[in-house]
């Protein structure tokens, strides 16, 4: 095992985060040759390893488990000669290179390249009794846990899109689903908000904070509502909480070494390049507004073959001894298609 003392070792590819995206562009990169090292976060995987079935990833008709699903990216990856190492970056320095990243395990990687693929996480509202809770009657993913709450009523927390959505996925299973919300208006689109006011399951609860999630042993029986308007509070029971207020992108370790936009997500131009030449971004870490496996995989191919495209750019120009088709765009193209 590598010490803090051992000398740096030097790589030409680091991508960070082991989810869809992160695995697809190993994928892509280690098929370049590029023998990609995956620092692939504790735990890894990304949000699919919490999820259940997943039916939207095409080319899996029957659908297929979400951690299944990830072991399979990482075998394929793992295939043509990609590494995975199972420790989380603590710190980064973009500001010269090769650029450096460390580890929780005390090594210190220079990377020619970087991609960044550390995806997002649910947001939570931050209650002690929500803490309590978790996994036993309250989650934040409702296609991964809707299925256990078959025949109850619940409570999805949020305005957006997400909870609307889950609002209306829950319906299947829920005798009746309230959306409790914080102001008067959906932040929603048009369509996700018109599907939930006319689902006859759904009703709404306006200008409501939850301050307590209530239970016991056997699960969640209620939850305290705050009116914030009159400060008048209520419970309301039910058999489970759903909370869809949003996620927050994985880039605590990139502040103040990339440019992020207000909410935190990592700014791309160009596709997937940074504002650092060199450092590349896909998956939820730059997208809040997709979000979706499918969508994080293809961006994760992107910015491999932006990246490599940068290594092939960075590279002297090829000797004249070098035979015509050797690390030509080419050959590059070749080992895409093959
Ligand atoms: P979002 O649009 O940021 O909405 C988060 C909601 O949670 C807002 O209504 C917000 O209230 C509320 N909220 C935030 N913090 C809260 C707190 N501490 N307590 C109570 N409520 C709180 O997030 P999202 O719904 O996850 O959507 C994220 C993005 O994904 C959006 O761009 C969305 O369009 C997209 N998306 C699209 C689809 C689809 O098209 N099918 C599905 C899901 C998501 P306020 O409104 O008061 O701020």
């Amino acid at each position: 095992m590598r010490r803090v003392a051992d000398p740096p070792r030097h790589v030409r590819v680091v991508i960070v985060g082991s989810g869809p995206a992160g695995l697809t562009a190993a994928l892509y990169t280690a098929r370049a040759d590029l023998c990609p090292l995956v620092i692939a976060g504790v735990p890894s995987g990304g949000q699919l390893m919490l999820t259940t079935e997943v039916e939207n990833y095409p080319g899996f008709p029957d659908g297929i488990l979400g951690p299944e699903l990830m072991e399979l990216f990482r075998k394929q990856a793992a295939r043509f000669g990609a590494e995975i190492l199972e420790e989380n970056v603590t710190r980064v320095d973009f500001s010269n290179r090769p650029f450096s990243l460390w580890t929780g395990g005390g090594q210190h990687i220079r990377a020619d390249t970087v991609i960044l693929a550390t995806g997002a996480s649910a947001l939570w509202l931050g209650l002690p009794s929500e803490e309590r809770f978790r996994g036993k009657g309250v989650s934040s993913c409702a296609t991964c846990d809707g299925f256990f709450f078959k025949g109850r009523d619940l409570v999805v927390v949020g305005g957006g899109d997400t909870a609307m959505e889950d609002a209306l996925f829950l319906t299947k299973f829920a005798t009746h689903v309230t959306i409790v919300h914080r102001r008067s208006t959906l932040r929603a689109s048009r369509v996700m908000q018109d599907r939930a006011r006319q689902n006859p399951k759904i009703s709404f609860i306006w200008n409501s904070v939850v301050e307590e999630i209530i239970g016991d042993a056997q699960g969640v029986r209620a939850v305290r509502l705050r009116d914030v308007g009159t400060n008048e509070v209520r419970e309301v029971p039910c058999g489970g909480v759903f909370v869809a207020i949003g996620h927050r992108p994985n880039t605590d370790i990139l502040r103040g070494q990339i440019d992020l936009d207000g909410k935190g997500y990592v700014k791309v131009h160009e596709h997937t390049r940074t504002n650092v030449e060199g450092v590349f971004a896909c998956g939820d870490v730059c997208d809040p507004r997709y979000r979706q496996a499918v969508s994080a995989a293809g961006s994760g191919c992107m910015a491999a073959m932006d990246a490599e495209r940068y290594l092939q750019e960075q590279e002297p120009a090829p000797s004249p001894e070098v035979s015509a088709d050797e690390g030509s765009p080419a050959r590059a193209a070749a080992l895409h298609r093959a």
